[in-house]
């Protein structure tokens, strides 16, 4: 069986390695530059930013199962077990950054990159899957896992349905700023991470405390509520606004280089109650964090979920 997976994400790398695991014929198509979706890491000269997810927890065991080989691979570590205080479960991050898990991934499989789908349409014996250089991908079922608004419009162009309550799940904002640092006279104490600092930020990583830069770096995360409200104004503004409210914690620290980032679908605000959907027939199925959960375990169960489903 052909399966084509939208999305070079977690939950479509997870769901890709799983069937090609299963011996079938599998290809990955992502409009990023690169693989990993929203595990995003950036390089600004010796800094390594992550400036998606920065960090996951573990609670089911069959999430388990898959961090420990990546563990035994030296592909992720434990950062922590908390922020403020010790709570005793383990936070892990990517060791060369949340992409590198992505970039682990794919290894093996036929993922191809900068490939935007636009369109989708049912055959006698499957689904065209058309990408922006015009080709028409042949297959027997199809797996997307972009944000479902994104979803949405590939499958309203191919005319398949797609529940009305799922069309209604909306994703909060995140604008973000990457600062590297001439030193480590910041605000940022170890081990590295805060979480709801103060009325601006939902989180702010110093990313070599986490392990993954050479040099000094802190990723600033605003919350839902001021992402939302200053998410259309132009990025310079966007940019000087997130400078303002990073000083405080910035210490005695001097800011090198920075760069602002805007996430337009960063994480469900609901989720749908099944861990995927899939299509009365069989043949389509959807996946991603809004399915099992809005955080990377949830991304990575969806796709192993959806995957099973198209197999069945
Ligand atoms: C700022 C931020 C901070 C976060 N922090 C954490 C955290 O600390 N811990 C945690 O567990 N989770 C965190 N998350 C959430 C976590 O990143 C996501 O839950 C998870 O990565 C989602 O994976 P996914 O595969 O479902 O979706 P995605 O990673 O979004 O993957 C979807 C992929 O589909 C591709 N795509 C979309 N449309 C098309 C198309 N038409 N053609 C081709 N490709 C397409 C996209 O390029 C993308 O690569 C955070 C997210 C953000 C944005």
């Amino acid at each position: 069986m052909r399966v084509i997976v939208v999305g070079a994400g977690l939950s479509g790398l997870m769901a890709a390695q799983s069937l090609s695991d299963d011996r079938h014929d599998v290809i990955v198509f992502d409009k990023g530059r690169g693989v990993g979706g929203r595990l995003a890491t950036r390089r600004i000269g010796d800094a390594t930013l992550d400036h998606g997810a920065q960090f996951f927890t573990v609670r089911s065991e069959e999430f388990a199962s898959h961090v420990t080989t990546w563990l035994e691979a030296g592909v992720v570590h434990e950062w922590c077990r908390g922020f403020d205080s010790e709570d005793g479960h383990p936070r892990y991050a990517g060791s060369k950054g949340m992409s590198g898990i992505a970039k682990h991934l794919a290894q093996g499989l036929d993922v191809r990159t900068n490939a935007l789908v636009f369109s989708l349409e049912r055959t006698a014996t499957g689904y065209n899957v058309i990408t922006d250089d015009g080709v028409a991908h042949a297959c027997d079922k199809v797996l997307l896992t972009a944000p479902i608004p994104q979803s949405f419009s590939l499958m309203f162009g191919g005319a398949i349905e797609m529940p009305d309550e799922m069309r209604t799940i909306d994703y909060d904002r995140t604008l973000g700023l990457l600062a590297v640092l001439d030193s480590a006279n910041h605000n940022v104490k170890s081990p590295g991470g805060m979480q709801n600092p103060d009325d601006v930020f939902s989180f702010i990583g110093d990313n070599s405390a986490k392990g993954i830069s050479a040099t000094h770096a802190l990723t600033f995360h605003a919350n839902p509520e001021w992402s939302r409200t200053h998410f259309d104004l132009e990025l310079d503004e966007i940019h000087s606004l997130l400078l303002t409210a990073a000083r405080p914690w910035l210490g005695d620290a001097q800011i090198l280089e920075s760069q602002p980032k805007k996430w337009r679908f960063a994480t469900p605000r609901t989720t749908w109650p099944e861990p995927f959907w899939i299509d009365p027939s069989g043949t389509l199925a959807l996946a991603g964090d809004a399915f099992a959960g809005p955080k990377m375990e949830g991304a990575a169960l969806s796709g192993l979920a959806a995957a099973r489903a198209l197999t069945n």
